[in-house]
């Protein structure tokens, strides 16, 4: 029996049952909520998480991944929280989200000691629970494989190795990293069908996807709603040209929704939410844009693959 790690322990793969792939219950930055916690109302964080762990369950949803990692505040009660108190199955990742930065921790330490650091969470726990991460996160953005970016990757790459847990990559398709990610997991020894390039569905250049593709990796069409990368319209037609041409097994549908975010002031978050990301939401895939897909010939079957057998195929890879 291949089982998965969540919240709350093991869980059979057969019991993950529909599962969004790339969403987060809160995202904020650890430095700045432990510094100045009077800039977050925590309140309201459990009580948006909770609302939209409700909404999706109230759409069949049985699980959700929380790719968080250290810079976003990942949280292993936090997240225990929202799954006991709600029900849905939550599962999390380890790994540093940085487009270029390191502290001085991790600039000190070669890739093979930052790879402990990743390891331990995935066969000790996360900060000091025995919630264990079930995959690592990585991220590579506008800046490129940079020198610190690439370590993480590297560290990445060998923990995976070393655990056999999967690797979920952020990747900015606009500047071509998933090639270069692929590249560095290609050097390092790791099975391609481990790994999950997340992001892809913020192009709608089919060249660059079958790039992708045909190197054997997961692609993420996991930003719905955020209109300002790629907007709906231009996601729903790449889908549809991949389902056509046979990719629905390598797929997942996402919104990268954020229950709550620190990036801006609440008022100016607020507004731009209203102007430029009108739709997004953890639930818009369910209200809107599966019933478009499948007006416009997505299957049934297609979107069970997509769902349910590829985060069960993927988690266990
Ligand atoms: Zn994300």
């Amino acid at each position: 029996m291949a089982t998965v790690e969540s919240v709350d322990g093991p869980i059979d793969v057969e019991e993950l049952g529909p599962t969004l792939i790339h969403e987060h219950f809160r995202f904020r930055d650890e430095g700045a909520a432990m510094q100045w916690p009077h800039l977050y109302d925590e309140q309201d964080e459990i009580e948006k998480a909770l609302a939209d762990a409700r909404g999706v369950m109230s759409h069949g949803v049985k699980t959700v991944v929380d790719p968080n990692a250290m810079t976003g505040s990942r949280d292993a009660p936090f997240s225990k929280r929202v799954a006991d108190e709600t029900g849905v199955q939550i599962i999390l990742a380890t790994g540093i989200y940085t487009y270029e930065h390191l502290p001085q921790v991790f600039l000190n330490r070669d890739e093979d000691a930052v790879a402990d650091v990743f390891a331990h969470d995935i066969e000790q726990g996360i900060q000091g629970t025995e919630i264990k991460a079930a995959f690592l996160k990585t991220a590579c953005d506008a800046p490129g494989m940079v020198s610190n970016v690439e370590k993480l990757h590297r560290a990445a790459a060998r923990a995976s190795l070393r655990t056999g847990v999967p690797i979920m990559a952020h990747s900015q398709p606009s500047s071509g990293t998933g090639l270069e990610q692929v590249r560095v997991f290609k050097e390092e020894g790791v099975d391609l069908n481990k790994v999950q390039i997340a992001h892809t569905g913020d192009t709608d250049d089919l060249d660059y996807i079958e790039k992708l593709l045909d190197t054997g990796v997961w692609i993420g069409m996991d930003r719905y709603g955020l209109d300002l990368f790629l907007p709906t319209d231009k996601r729903n037609a790449t889908v549809l040209a991949l389902l056509e041409r046979g990719y629905a097994d390598r797929m997942f549908l996402s919104q990268d929704y954020c229950s709550t975010l620190d990036w801006f002031p609440p008022e100016v978050q607020e507004a731009l939410k209203a102007s430029e990301v009108p739709q997004w939401s953890m639930t818009m895939l369910f209200e809107s844009v599966i019933p478009e897909l499948k007006e416009r010939g997505m299957t049934d079957e297609q979107l069970e693959t997509m769902m349910v057998d590829n985060p069960k195929r993927w988690l266990s890879a």
